[in-house]
């Protein structure tokens, strides 16, 4: 096992009818910027039950934030921020609601030329503007971490930022919020973070039991769960252990004192940059090429994935470990997730060329937990997922 050092200060308030505790949660001379999203929450009751709740506190709104949340509508809220002179951020959503949180909570605080910097410089925020979230679907983990990715459409840009000051200071997580969520959204939520997990496990072993024991968990659980969840979101046990699950896949526990991956990440939100294709998508038309073109150095992890997690029992390690690629191909089609590019665009041609450029220009040299990952050996695996 490697070295680690573990801190999660998120407070996690979880279970039925817990909307209603935000009343005591943020301070009460807090004023408010209350974030949400495209308008689900004004369908499904959420709005209601988080305004009731709030009744008594100062409170500004601002919604719209789009599906990966947009750099130019994240920069009016900006704007709201300090016209307002907002002193606590409250994020009702899913991950591109929390994120475009994070970034906020990051650039109030910001005082460098232009926050974009924050995402190409790669500035770490120690002490961002305090949020809580009121999780409205599971999938990214972003309610108990301190990461955000944020994209600008101008350039067709997707980064990554963080940093410890960008934890939120809690979270409720109501299992009842999944009944409203369509199934397209479930499926890309059990896909990102079935693969959130696999990108802290598939890598070379290095002994370390108890994570590798809870990551194969995470995984058992989300495929237990999945077609429950998909046939009736209204299942209560399947629905709180299906969100638990995801929080459970990023909040940091199970990358403690092992080497983590991360390059199905960076291939796949270029993906979504260049074509606008839904996260979780993205990974699974590049994790089964990644797995692939990486099958020696992650061939002992895959093979052990393929005894614990899918009971492949019969074969070689090397027959083992190809059949566990295939079972998670499987599995993403049975999600109803199609998982090469060209079922997502006939523009194809060129995008691994294009991906390795980027990653070139931005001096990503060596992905993955080896940093061995060149932009040539990323153009290969994206050339593989067409
Ligand atoms: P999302 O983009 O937050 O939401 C997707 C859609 O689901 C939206 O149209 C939203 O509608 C709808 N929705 C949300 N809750 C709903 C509910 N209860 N009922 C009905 N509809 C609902 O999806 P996401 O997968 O959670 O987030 C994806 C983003 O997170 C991507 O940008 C991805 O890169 C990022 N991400 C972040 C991390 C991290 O650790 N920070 C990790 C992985 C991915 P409304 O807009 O109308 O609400
Ligand atoms: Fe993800």
């Amino acid at each position: 096992m490697n070295n680690f050092e573990f801190k999660n200060p998120t407070k996690i308030i979880f279970g039925k009818d817990t909307i209603k505790q935000l009343e005591t949660e943020i301070p009460k001379n807090a004023k408010v910027l209350l974030l949400y999203g495209g308008g689900s929450i004004k369908k499904n009751g959420i709005y209601d039950q988080v305004k009731k709740a709030l009744a008594n506190i100062e409170l500004v709104e601002f919604g719209g934030i789009p599906a990966n949340p947009e750099y130019a509508t994240l920069m009016e809220a900006l704007k709201v921020v300090k016209e307002e002179n907002i002193t606590y951020l409250l994020a009702v959503g899913g991950g591109s609601v929390i994120d475009g949180t994070k970034f906020l909570s990051a650039a109030a605080v910001f005082d460098g030329e232009t926050p974009w910097d924050i995402l190409t410089k790669n500035i770490r925020t120690e002490k961002g503007m305090p949020f809580g979230t009121v999780l409205t679907l599971p999938a990214t983990g972003s309610e108990m971490n301190s990461g955000a990715v944020i994209t600008r459409r101008e350039t067709k840009e997707k980064l990554a930022m963080g940093g410890p000051g960008l934890f939120p200071q809690f979270s409720i997580l109501d299992p009842q919020v999944i009944a409203s969520i369509p199934k397209r959204q479930l499926a890309n939520g059990i896909a990102d973070a079935f693969t959130h997990v696999l990108e802290q496990y598939m890598t070379y072993p290095v002994g370390a039991m108890l994570q590798d024991r809870f990551a194969e968990s995470i995984l058992q659980t989300l495929i237990k769960v999945a077609p429950k969840v998909l046939k009736d979101p209204t299942n209560y046990k399947a629905a709180a252990n299906f969100m638990w699950s995801c929080t459970m896949a990023l909040n940091g526990l199970i990358q403690k004192g092992v080497p983590t991956d991360w390059a199905v990440h960076a291939m796949g939100h270029e993906l979504t940059a260049l074509f606008g294709i839904d996260h979780a998508r993205t990974l699974a038309i590049i994790a089964p090429s990644h797995y692939k073109y990486n099958f020696d150095t992650k061939k002992a992890k895959l093979a052990r994935y393929a005894d614990r997690v899918w009971k492949i029992k019969k074969g070689s390690k090397d027959d083992k470990a190809y059949d566990a690629i295939e079972k998670t191909v499987d599995f993403f089609h049975k999600l109803g997730i199609d998982t090469k590019l060209s079922n997502y665009t006939d523009d194809y041609e060129g995008t691994a060329e294009e991906i390795a450029k980027r990653f070139t220009d931005r001096g990503w040299l060596g992905l993955g937990e080896h940093q061995n990952l060149s932009p040539d050996k990323v153009k290969e695996i994206v050339k593989m997922s067409y």
